[in-house]
């Protein structure tokens, strides 16, 4: 008996949890593997998060709270927009949730009719066309080439363009590619945007803090003000402060739209978790040292990466700007045959290749909508990615 709905009947898993869970038990096997799969920083969460968690469970911090979050957190967050985003949002503009990625849920079931289109500039990250898909909508992928950087210009947007467009994901720094959109990029986008008052644009920013070569970050809202009320900015805690267990992301827009979002999430959890939303507190009110120490850990090791793997011979990448992944063209290796005798023909035969045989956990880019590439995190210990390259250099030269 076929008891699920046909709404999941294309529903595909998360890739990246699929490679992760695939070298864990590979781990549980006893092999020797070194997991570069997974988008969360090594770090552990800073102290003061971690101890205002503690005082708020003490303090019987422990009820159901507003769905929207504790009006001191929105509170945080208006104040986190104004000073590092310059955008002007009212505690009610604004909405906590379980994880960035039940906003971004949120959003869509607030918005989506039947096969509305959603804007997806490719590569991107997995769960963008799942969501939409599972809505109802129709996700229309504009892949963008390597020579723009992977990202997207004014002249695609606006050919993808229909009458049935209801939003364009803008992702910057993004995963898989690192890539980040500059004032001026943004500027033609947001000049395109304005001539199609029906589209919505939603620029997840979940990796802003993450960004390279002191380069400035910019959002759609905060260089197109006048597009504001068209625009769900969202962003969260949990790759900025390595609290990715906590669950907390939020959004900010227009208020009926947020009001819609926050009803919704009242039928499905209710509110994100009280005590989470306490660390999260913390984390934007108080120090931000160590945002920088996170990020200069990761700049070195991403030049770290790049260098090495950039002087094999069938890898070619381009330099991320921002977020934690490094994006390998890997069309180099196709048609080559491993030791065992089987034949490379796409990037997911790699990835297996490298896993299974080399102990490499990545992720195929057919993941991200791009096939021919790999993502590998550089969100791990300095000493797993020096003995990752080494296996990856061994495992090509092995090729024949
Ligand atoms: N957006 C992007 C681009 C991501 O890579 C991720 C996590 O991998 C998310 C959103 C979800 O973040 P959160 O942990 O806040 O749900």
């Amino acid at each position: 008996m076929n008891y699920l709905a046909n709404r999941v009947a294309n529903l595909q898993p998360s890739a990246t949890k699929a490679m992760t869970e695939r070298a864990h038990a590979l781990k549980l096997e006893g092999k020797s593997i070194i997991s570069l799969s997974q988008g969360q920083p090594d770090f552990d969460t800073p102290p003061n998060i971690t101890k205002a968690a503690i005082e708020a469970v003490n303090a019987g911090k422990t009820r159901y709270t507003p769905t929207s979050g504790i009006i001191e957190l929105r509170e945080a967050i208006k104040n986190k927009f104004l000073s590092d985003n310059q955008i002007e949002y009212s505690t009610s503009e604004i909405i906590v949730g379980t994880g960035a990625k039940q906003i971004l849920f949120n959003a869509f079931l607030a918005t989506l009719n039947f096969a509305d289109e959603v804007i997806i500039p490719t590569p991107a990250w997995v769960s963008y066309p799942e969501m939409v898909k599972l809505i109802g909508g129709n996700p229309i992928e504009v892949y963008c080439d390597r020579q723009a950087n992977y990202k997207l210009t004014a002249q695609q947007l606006e050919h993808a363009i229909t009458p049935k467009t209801r939003w364009l994901v803008l992702n910057s720094p993004s995963n898989p590619t690192g890539s980040v959109y500059s004032k001026a990029e943004l500027s033609a986008l947001a000049e395109c945007i304005r001539k199609y008052p029906r589209i919505m644009v939603l620029c997840d920013d979940i990796y802003e803090k993450l960004i390279y070569d002191n380069q400035a970050f910019y959002t759609l809202a905060q260089i197109a003000p006048d597009l504001k009320d068209r625009i769900l900015t969202i962003n969260g805690v949990s790759k900025a402060y390595a609290m990715t267990g906590w669950r907390i992301g939020y959004g900010a827009g227009p208020k009926a739209l947020i009001k819609t979002m926050s009803i919704i999430q009242g039928h499905s959890t209710s509110n994100p978790n009280s005590i989470a939303q306490y660390a999260t507190l913390a984390a934007l009110t108080g120090p931000q040292h160590y945002l920088q120490q996170f990020t200069m850990a990761f700049e070195k090791r991403r030049n770290f990466m790049f260098g090495k793997l950039n002087s094999l011979d069938e890898l070619d990448c381009t330099l991320p700007q921002g977020a934690f992944y490094l994006f390998v063209n890997c069309e180099g290796i196709f048609q080559k045959t491993t030791p065992q005798g089987k034949k490379l023909n796409n990037d997911i035969d790699v990835a297996f290749y490298l896993l299974e045989e080399f102990g490499v956990g990545l992720v195929p880019g057919s993941a991200f909508m791009a096939p021919g590439h790999l993502r590998l995190s550089f969100a791990a210990a300095e000493s797993q990615l020096e003995a990752a390259c080494e296996r990856i250099k061994l495992a090509l030269a092995l090729l024949q």
